[in-house]
């Protein structure tokens, strides 16, 4: 029997890239997934399609993750659809390069809002709400450890997210709930790829020792262990899943 059958993954930024690859893959591994999205709701709707044209559950949800009342609203939903939340992938995310002294108020209040308190806003309805036996995975990015020039407010939210997933494990003491957070390198999205050039992508794809970028399929199966019996054990911990770039 599949242990996953009767649970459901809310994934946050579920309509393009990691999100939507996390969505498919529990979907597959017998999960019913709520797709959250912000604006796209077409790829949010036709992926829902997908997984159901392939015998799963799914159900589109839209809501910006920095709005704590369409939050709430987004798992009242999810509660009513499904019956509760059994595991959260806070994966929306957004990143806007520059150095920090060239840094405006709107780009840092806007990775600010959705990285750290989009993360936030979910880890509070999911700490209240999550049945036992709940998974939450959190989004980082291995840029906490690379610290490049460019990256100081992105990486400064994904590290304020590693903070709070070590602590959120331990509050949830006794709920036998795991929280963790996955930490991706260099990934083919949009978010890595716009606006780079063909070469620069090609030189961080071969920094990694396995020399490629991930694809988002490489992060969902990684995801995909933390929400399932074989992660039962990893428990506030960030899982770096980068081809060994750092
Ligand atoms: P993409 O830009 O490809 O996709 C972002 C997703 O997040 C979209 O589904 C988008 O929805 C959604 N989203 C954006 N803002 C909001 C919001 N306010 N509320 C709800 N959803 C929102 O990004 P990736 O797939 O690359 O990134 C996924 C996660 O992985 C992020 O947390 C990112 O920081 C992290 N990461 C990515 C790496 C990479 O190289 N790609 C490396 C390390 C970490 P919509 O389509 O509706 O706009």
């Amino acid at each position: 029997m599949n242990t996953n059958a009767n649970k459901m993954a809310l994934v946050t930024g579920a309509s393009r890239g990691i999100g939507a690859a996390v969505a498919e893959r529990l979907a597959r591994d017998g999960f019913t997934v709520v797709v959250n999205y912000a604006g796209s709701a077409d790829l949010a709707e036709a992926l829902v399609r997908k997984i159901e044209g392939a015998g799963g559950r799914a159900l589109a949800a839209q809501a910006d993750v920095s709005d704590p009342a369409a939050v709430r609203h987004m798992f009242d939903a999810a509660e009513a659809a499904f019956g509760g939340v059994d595991v959260l992938v806070n994966n929306a995310g957004v990143m806007t390069l520059s150095p920090i002294g060239e840094t405006d108020d709107a780009s840092f209040d806007r990775q600010v809002a959705i990285n750290l308190k989009g993360s936030f806003n979910t880890l509070r309805e999911a700490a209240k709400r999550l049945r036992p036996g709940g998974r939450i995975i959190n989004f980082s990015s291995s840029v906490v450890g690379l610290l490049q020039p460019g990256y100081g407010v992105y990486a400064a939210t994904k590290a304020a997210v590693e903070a709070i997933t070590s602590v959120l494990a331990k509050e949830l003491r006794g709920r036998t709930i795991t929280v963790n957070s996955v930490a991706p390198g260099p990934t083919a999205t949009d978010l890595f790829l716009n606006g780079k050039s063909p070469e620069l992508v090609d030189r961080l794809a071969k920094l990694a020792p396995l020399e490629r970028l991930g694809q988002p399929e490489d992060i969902a199966a990684s995801v995909a262990f933390l929400a399932g019996p074989d992660g039962a054990w990893i428990n506030g911990q960030t899982l770096r899943a980068n081809g060994g770039i750092i």
